[in-house]
C-alpha cells in the first residue's frame, strides 16, 4: 500500500518528491533540496486486557470520548512512545485512559492491521484495585462481568478479537500469545 502524501520535507521544509531511492524497491517521499527521505512504518498501538474478580470474570472497558469510534467501548490501548517498551506503554495506556492501578501478566495478542499501517499489542494485566479514573479521552471507565461484554458496540476489531480469545484461554485454564491478521472493516452500503 503507498504511504501517506507527504508533500513536504520534515527537515528543511522544502517540497518532496515521491520517488524510488536509489538502492531500494518502492517509492517513498524523497525531498528535492536536502535528499532527506521520509521512511513511513507501522506504529505499535500497545494495551491491557485488565481483568477483576476472583479468576478475571470481570473486564475494565472505556467508553470513547474520542473519535475514531467515539461512543463504542474500547481496551485500554494508543500508541507507544519513543523511550518506553512495549509493557511500560501498556501500562501507561491504561492509567491515562481508566485510572485503574494495575500489574501487567503476559502478552497476550499481536495483531497486525495492515490497512492502518499499525501492530496491536495487548498484554493481560490484573487490576489491583477497582478504583477507577478516566482521563479526557475516556467518557467512561467500566468494570463489566464477560457475559455483559458488549459485543455490538465494541470500537475496534482487535478489541473483539482479543477479548473473544480471553474468554476462550479462560475457559480453557491456559492463557497463550495469540496472533492474527484483522481484514479491513468492510463497509455496508
Ligand atoms: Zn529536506
Amino acid at each position: 500500500m503507498p504511504g501517506p502524501d507527504i508533500k513536504f520535507c520534515r527537515l528543511c521544509g522544502s517540497p518532496s518528491d515521491r520517488r524510488v531511492p536509489h538502492g531500494e524497491d518502492r517509492e517513498r517521499p524523497v525531498c528535492r533540496a536536502c535528499g532527506y527521505v521520509d521512511y513511513v512504518n507501522p506504529t505499535n498501538v500497545v494495551g491491557t486486557v485488565p481483568v477483576w474478580g476472583a479468576d478475571g470474570d470481570h473486564v475494565l472497558l472505556c467508553l470513547r470520548a474520542i473519535e475514531p469510534r467515539k461512543g463504542f467501548w474500547t481496551l485500554p490501548a494508543g500508541f507507544l512512545e519513543v523511550g518506553e517498551t512495549l509493557a511500560e506503554g501498556a501500562a501507561r495506556e491504561t492509567r491515562e485512559e481508566a485510572g485503574a492501578r494495575i500489574e501487567l501478566d503476559g502478552l497476550f495478542t499481536v495483531l497486525d492491521v495492515v490497512h492502518a499501517r499499525q501492530v496491536h499489542v495487548f498484554y493481560r494485566a490484573r487490576m489491583l484495585d477497582d478504583s477507577l479514573d478516566p482521563g479526557p479521552e475516556t467518557a467512561e471507565a467500566r468494570i463489566v462481568s464477560l457475559d455483559e461484554i458488549p459485543w455490538d458496540d465494541l470500537a475496534f476489531a482487535t478489541v473483539r478479537w482479543t477479548l473473544e480469545r480471553y474468554l476462550e484461554d479462560r475457559a480453557s485454564g491456559r492463557f497463550g500469545v495469540h496472533t492474527a491478521t484483522i481484514p479491513p472493516r468492510i463497509e455496508s452500503s
